[in-house]
């Protein structure tokens, strides 16, 4: 990331807090600030302490704010709060040019919209305003199962457009991979087996993942608002499955699968994962041409298969995080888990899969995007190109800050 340059270490900033731990939560309790250097799971137990808590997440919260700001931070609330760029009011930001300046969308407008979502290429976040909410006490979360790829992106569709409930999420299974994985052990043995079944009749699964907060104000009445979001619904019958947990516990659950994967050796593995904002318009052709026709034919990956919708309506264009031009995409992670004798057999995989969406002209963009040429960024950012060209010599004329990314320096 830094051939012949510098990291900084972000968690020194710790050591020259005044007072605190680098978050403070305002008075109004509208928001939080908090060190760009800050893990997401420190925020949250920082919050909760004053019943709040942000509102839009990554699945996994050992990551810091400054790292997930620079890409966008999305997980299942994306399509009702946005990603977490979009829940940010204020920025302190030094530039390339060694300016610290405060952002937001009144003040050094340009600033702000380039560095949210900007590759860390403008600035390093050394604070961000989070917008807060009341934070739920507990977590409905339900799965259910379907073996039609159509009728399952149907009803994530119509579910991301009803009212009701706060998070979306979709992961495939497959017929080579035990259904229970590290990230994810929701059935118990006897479901287990019955879906083992099932996963040998269809070959793929594919999984729905809603969840309906709640609190001491509607225990009460939360069973029935999630038995009315699963009206109409087209799931196997049958193939429903609740779990009911604490709320802090929900949004910490892929802590619990790196604690198993640590125990066993197998968190510290390479990871060639590629993560696609799909747009709706070919997300059955992505099936088809992708998860079952070189995922599952192919049998090679291990790792969680995740594809869920969002709307374009709740990403702001002017930052520079970069989504396809239809107002229902998918975000899509092929979260690969390798060993180190295999992650090129991955790594081409994923070629395989780019090369298949340019012929078959999905618009698609990459998240956490990864290129080698310059002719490649140029596409991927399309129209946003030449401002995110102009806020570069603006904000880093001397293109230090994250070469790694090679997009204006070549190694
Ligand atoms: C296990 C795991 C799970 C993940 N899950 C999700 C997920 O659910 N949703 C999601 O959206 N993303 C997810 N990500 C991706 C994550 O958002 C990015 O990897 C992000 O960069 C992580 O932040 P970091 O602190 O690890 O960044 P680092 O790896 O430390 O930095 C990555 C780059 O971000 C920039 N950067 C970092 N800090 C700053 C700063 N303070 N100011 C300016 N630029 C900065 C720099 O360019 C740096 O090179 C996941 C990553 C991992 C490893």
């Amino acid at each position: 990331m830094a051939h012949d340059g510098v990291v900084v270490n972000m968690l020194s900033l710790k050591k020259h807090y005044k007072n605190g731990n680098g978050i403070r939560v305002s008075t109004s309790g509208n928001y939080a600030d908090v060190g760009g250097e800050q893990l997401w799971i420190d925020v949250l137990n920082a919050t909760l302490e004053h019943g709040l808590a942000p509102v839009s997440w990554t699945d996994y919260l050992y990551l810091t704010v400054g790292g997930t700001l620079s890409n966008a931070g999305i997980s299942g609330q994306t399509f009702l709060y946005g990603p977490q760029i979009g829940n940010v009011l204020e920025l302190d930001v030094i530039t390339g040019k060694g300016d610290f300046m405060t952002c937001s969308k009144d003040k050094n407008s340009e600033l702000f919209y380039a560095v949210l979502g900007g590759l860390g290429l403008f600035g390093i976040i050394t604070r961000a305003r989070i917008v807060l909410a009341k934070a739920p006490k507990r977590v409905k979360w339900v799965r259910m199962i379907y073996s039609d790829f159509s009728i399952f992106t149907r009803d994530q569709e119509h579910l991301i457009s009803t009212k009701g409930l706060e998070y979306l999420e979709g992961s495939l299974m497959m017929d080579y991979t035990p259904a229970n994985n590290w990230r994810s052990s929701f059935f118990s043995p006897s479901n287990e087996s019955r879906i083992t079944y099932l996963l040998k009749k269809h070959g793929i699964l594919y999984c729905l993942d809603m969840v309906k907060y709640y609190d001491d104000e509607t225990v009460n009445s939360v069973d029935k608002e999630v038995q009315m979001l699963q009206e109409g619904l087209n799931f196997i019958p049958g193939f429903t499955f609740t779990r009911d947990e604490t709320y802090v516990d929900f949004l910490n659950r892929v802590r619990r699968g790196e604690i198993t994967l640590k125990s066993k050796g197998l968190w510290d593995v390479p990871h060639p994962w590629l993560n696609l904002f799909v747009p709706k318009s070919h997300i059955l052709d992505f099936n088809a041409g992708v998860f079952v026709d070189i995922i599952h034919r192919q049998k090679k990956t291990t790792g969680p298969l995740l594809v869920y919708p969002t709307t374009k309506i709740v990403w702001d264009d002017k930052m520079s995080a970069v989504v396809p031009d239809e107002d229902i995409f998918y975000c899509v992670g092929l979260l690969h888990s390798g060993s180190f004798n295999d992650w090129q057999d991955l790594d081409n995989q994923n070629n395989e899969i780019l090369e298949y969406c340019d012929r078959a002209g999905i618009k698609m963009k990459q998240y956490l995007p990864h290129y080698k040429s310059k002719e490649e960024w140029i596409k991927h950012f399309g129209p946003k190109w030449n401002t995110f060209q102009e806020r570069k010599a603006k904000f880093d004329p001397r293109m230090i800050l994250s070469p790694g990314q090679n997009i204006f320096n070549y190694v």
